[in-house]
């Protein structure tokens, strides 16, 4: 599929090309072949019938290139880049890792995993609301991440593994991808939309009978056919994106110790936009890394993870002066309720 979609665009390149090219070559050098016969310039440049000036002819061939160059761009760097994987605080610690292969009750193994989790930043659960631990990597799964079969590793907010850039889309690449789709999508539409008037002029037989009509036919339809299939899988993803949600995620909403929450992410439209595309609004189009966290710790909203937190700002504020200290602070914050009934009890 990776072949077939550069490979494609390499042909609407050269047909483009084709076109537009010989059009500027014919017109530039109109003076010199002043003594050629005027109908079989008319039979051999399309140009001359369509584009009337050369400016027309540059502008077009400038825009093209433009979102061709983003589109290469784009599309290498979610191919080049590696999946991010867990950083080695995921993994058990030696002593911990002989323990939990020696032990075969499944009980007692994620009593060990659920102390070393105790200190990492995971607050989501299995179906069943296990810790989640994948035993091919032997580590502790951060929250959005999964192993990925094919990559053979565990990919920190995997989203898909993709065939069409035969790589993993995840938390190191996801900004590429979407700007992979951004692009490819204004390109087809680009030259679907320079090749239109043409494509009418097929139509209703305006069109010179010369090898552009081939060219101008498979443009539009494969340029009109790629735009409308990534129209949809941009949309999906723009969606996706707003809600702060993987694919994975969008299929089976991530498990938290409240139980499945599909917006357990999400921290409005804004935020959830510049956790992709960064904070500065210039390297939004580029193609290049500006994510706001780190693909490990997973900011949530009001939520298990600050429940955590304060959780343990509770109990070394009780030990200071015995008493739990802005309770109704903590109550308008905690969704836990099981946390907020002990609390009250203590
Ligand atoms: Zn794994
Ligand atoms: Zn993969």
């Amino acid at each position: 599929m990776c072949v077939s979609i550069l490979s494609r665009a390499r042909v609407l390149n050269q047909a483009q090309h084709k076109i537009s090219l010989s059009h500027i070559g014919r017109d530039s050098c109109r003076d010199v072949t002043d003594t050629l016969s005027e109908g079989r310039i008319k039979d051999g440049a399309l140009s001359c019938d369509t584009i009337s000036n050369t400016e027309e002819q540059v502008i077009y061939l400038i825009v093209f290139h433009a979102f061709f160059f983003m589109f290469i761009w784009s599309y290498w760097k979610t191919i080049i880049s590696k999946p991010a994987s867990p950083s080695k605080e995921f993994c058990l610690p030696k002593v911990d890792k002989e323990l939990y292969e020696k032990e075969e009750n499944p009980e007692a193994q994620q009593e060990i995993l659920k102390r070393v989790a105790k200190n990492l930043p995971v607050y989501t659960r299995t179906g069943s609301g296990a810790i989640r631990y994948c035993d091919r990597c032997q580590l502790i799964k951060p929250d959005r991440c999964h192993h990925c079969s094919t990559c053979d590793r565990c990919v920190l907010k995997m989203d898909h593994h993709c065939p069409w850039v035969n790589n993993c889309v995840g938390f190191s690449n996801y900004k590429f991808f979407v700007l992979f789709l951004a692009y490819s999508m204004l390109y087809c539409v680009y030259i679907a939309a320079t090749v239109l008037q043409y494509f009418i002029k097929f139509w209703t037989n305006h069109l010179p009978d010369t090898h552009a009509k081939f060219h101008v036919l498979f443009l539009f339809f494969v340029a009109a056919m790629f735009f409308i299939s990534i129209l949809s899988l941009f949309s999906y993803h723009l969606w996706l994106l707003g809600k702060n949600r993987t694919t994975i995620e969008a299929f089976r909403a991530p498990v938290f110790r409240s139980g499945p929450d599909k917006n357990g992410f999400t921290l409005g439209f804004r935020k959830n936009v510049t956790q992709v595309f960064g904070d500065q609004k210039k390297c939004w189009c580029l193609p290049l890394y500006s994510s706001t966290v780190d693909g490990q710790t997973n900011p949530r909203p009001l939520s298990e993870s600050q429940n955590h937190l304060l959780g343990n700002d509770m109990h070394s504020e009780e030990q200071k002066d015995g008493s739990p200290a802005n309770i109704g602070l903590f109550t308008a914050a905690l969704e836990d309720s099981d946390l907020i009934r002990k609390l009250l009890c203590d």
